[in-house]
């Protein structure tokens, strides 16, 4: 059976480029890149190689790159680091739509007595900027956003954000794991103090990020051991897939005109297709201003996961805005903080492309996906009372979210 993968968000295929740049130090490049012998020193100069083609993703200078082990790393370094730098402040703005990576991070720091401000977003997942420009003060450590939803795709004004960050003089990061790769990043530009890349997020492996830390920006390092890293991060550095995730930047920069034209295309086409052939149908998230692989849609009435098993039959692979926890399906908390209804977060559907989805992909899905909602909704107890106008179960109503 034919595998159509739409879940890049959820991690992409190691190109095989990547794959072919990382081999040798597996094997006879084993080298230290810290030793003194020019047998590690060898490897130190593809490190620094690396270094330079993810600076040159960012528009960035090699020495502001710090290599970590994933993306969350990249985030909890980044809030932790600058938290530790600034011990007098005690309040953090976040947003209510940030991955867990930070938003797990502003909840532990609100337990041992942070002021954490959580911003909301409206029913596009756009944030109100006004908002932020009050809720900074002078007691603000850090301001962290992220620059692309993982689940909607909508971007957040990268440049109008940091530009107001940072006129009150406050340090500033930003999540972009889903980001980097697909739209341009350019720190030259955009005054951001901090910025998180994942490598699996651009066809590098998993298990590997990077933090950009701007220079002259204070931090404090998270991982505290050797002298690695300019001392900011301890740890004998992961030779080959730093090698992996520089060869990825490359490519990521050689690609970013096709991710942004014919990737573009196919996602617009896959989710008109589905919004015009499936009935209650609705995309989340605003169509302006997001990224060009990710298309969130919510099939009224229906359970995502459903969905998607039935999807898995076909060889389609996605994911749902909901995570089964502890046995009741929680719709997730970016599409509960943009006020998307219970009847249409339960039934969310993230699909995400990449450079190696083709026409035949999206054929596949317009062709199998229509019936398969057809199907659940017709042995489906919440379609049949809404289609007969009855009141909502207190299940798909969401009054079972309240417990939480
Ligand atoms: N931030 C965002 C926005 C993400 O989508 C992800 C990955 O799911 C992460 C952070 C975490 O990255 P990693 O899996 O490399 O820890």
């Amino acid at each position: 059976m034919r595998t159509v993968y739409l879940d890049n968000n959820a991690t992409t295929r190691t190109a095989p480029e990547v794959v072919e740049a990382m081999l040798p130090f597996f094997s006879e490049r084993y080298g230290n890149p810290s030793s003194m012998h020019s047998f590690g020193g060898k490897v130190a100069r593809h490190l620094q190689a690396a270094r330079e083609q993810v600076a040159a993703l960012l528009n960035a200078d090699p020495a502001e790159i710090l290599f970590t082990s994933c993306g969350t790393e990249s985030d909890n370094a980044a809030i932790m680091g600058t938290l530790h730098s600034y011990p007098e402040k005690k309040h953090f703005i976040m947003t209510r739509v940030e991955h867990p990576a930070v938003l797990n991070v502003g909840h532990y720091l609100r337990a041992r007595g942070y002021r954490v401000t959580e911003m909301g977003v409206d029913g596009e997942g756009r944030l109100d900027l006004e908002e932020l420009r009050h809720a900074l003060d002078d007691d603000t450590a850090l301001v962290s956003i992220m620059t692309a939803n993982n689940e909607t795709g909508v971007l957040f004004p990268l440049d109008e954000i940091a530009k107001m960050v940072k006129e009150r003089g406050i340090p500033f990061h930003t999540d972009a794991v889903q980001a980097v790769g697909k739209i341009p990043i350019d720190m030259k530009k955009t005054p951001v103090d901090m910025l998180s890349l994942s490598g699996h997020k651009l066809h590098a492996p998993k298990g590997i990020g990077a933090l950009y830390i701007r220079k002259g920006t204070r931090f404090t390092p998270f991982v505290i051991g050797g002298h690695q890293e300019s001392g900011k991060r301890g740890g004998t550095e992961n030779v080959p897939y730093i090698v992996g995730l520089g060869k990825a930047a490359e490519l990521a920069m050689k690609h970013m005109d096709e991710e942004n034209g014919r990737v573009r295309a196919l996602r617009d086409r896959l989710e008109m297709e589905l919004l015009s052939r499936i009935p209650n149908a609705i995309r989340n998230g605003t169509d302006k201003d997001r990224l060009p692989n990710t298309t969130s849609i919510s099939f009224e009435y229906v359970e995502g996961e459903s969905i998607l098993l039935m999807m898995d039959a076909v060889g389609i692979c996605a994911s749902s805005g909901s995570a089964c926890t502890s046995g009741s399906l929680e719709p997730s908390h970016v599409l509960r903080a943009m006020g998307v209804p219970f009847t249409a977060a339960h039934g969310s559907i993230r699909f995400s492309l990449s450079i190696y989805n083709t026409e035949a992909d999206v054929d596949h899905v317009i062709t199998h996906l229509p019936p398969i909602i057809e199907r659940i909704r017709d042995i489906s107890p919440f379609w049949k009372d809404y289609q007969a106008g009855k009141p909502l179960s207190a299940m798909m109503a969401g009054e079972h979210a309240h417990h939480h």
